[in-house]
């Protein structure tokens, strides 16, 4: 589905991201775990194209969207979907819930804006949330609320895969729950594919097929089926897997 190659991105001095490769498979979910600093995000926002990679190429059923034009860039931005840690950076403070819905819709000319707000609705049923909640504004909702929000609304564009960057971090463990179990049954609903980016093994362990250990922009070690977890080799990885057992 995706394959990156020796991708690299740097900040003045810092190695951000310094030769990463790796595949993400149909239907997989994969982990990136990483400490605090780690180059993970940095990973998230060049694989969405929010920020420009150095180096390197990520092939999307076999183009190089690094070297995309405009039109195709859009068809990527479309099937490639991101859901951000802090859902209040997400929303604009005035923008109501059922316009934030049918932003993606309508850029894409996917419905009308008629038809997008009854697709609106269907999303919020989905993601189990009541659909009177769509005239009321970001500040109105708990946390999870609005990370289920911005769920739906990356559903919506009908996305082959969904890169979640600490999606559920912000979130209470109950909350965090119910959230990864609906991205599992959301999943197996659309066909999806997710990279799943957190500081936090416990929620990759639940969630994950396999997982990547980051560090300093590189990847320390790969685990392709998460049931071989407790074999990981590296010191560093150790730690973050002893950070879960502890916990
Ligand atoms: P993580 O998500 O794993 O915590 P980031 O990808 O946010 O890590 O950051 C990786 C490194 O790149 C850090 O050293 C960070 O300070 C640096 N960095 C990230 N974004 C920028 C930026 N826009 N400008 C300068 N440095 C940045
Ligand atoms: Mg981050």
């Amino acid at each position: 589905m995706l394959t990156i190659k020796n991708l690299s991105k740097n900040f003045s001095k810092v190695k951000a991201l310094d030769n990463v490769s790796f595949e993400l498979k149909k239907g997989e979910i994969l982990g990136i775990v990483g400490e605090s600093g780690s180059g993970k995000s940095t990973l998230a926002k060049v694989i969405t194209r929010i920020v420009k990679p150095d180096g390197g190429s990520i092939l999307f059923k076999g183009e190089d969207f690094t070297k995309l034009n405009s039109a195709k860039l859009r068809e990527y931005r479309k099937n490639v979907q991101m859901v951000f840690q802090n859902p209040n950076s997400t929303f604009s403070p005035r923008m109501n819930i059922g316009d934030f819905l049918c932003e993606g819709m309508l850029n894409f000319k996917l419905a009308s804006k008629k038809e997008a707000l009854k697709k609106a609705k269907e999303y919020l049923e989905l993601v189990k949330l009541p659909t009177d909640i769509m005239e009321r504004l970001p500040h109105q909702l708990s946390g999870g609320q609005l990370q289920r929000v911005c769920i739906a609304r990356a559903i919506a564009t009908k996305p082959k895969f969904i890169m979640l960057d600490e999606a559920v971090s912000s979130l209470d463990v109950s909350t965090q729950v119910e959230i990864l179990d609906l991205l599992q049954k959301l999943k197996k609903e659309y066909n999806l594919s997710y990279i799943f980016v957190t500081h936090d093994l416990l929620t990759i362990a639940y969630i994950c097929n396999s997982v990547i250990f980051f560090k300093d922009g590189k990847i320390e070690e790969e685990i392709s089926d998460i049931k071989n977890l407790k074999n990981i080799k590296k010191d560093y990885s150790r730690k973050l897997l002893n950070a879960v057992i502890e916990f």
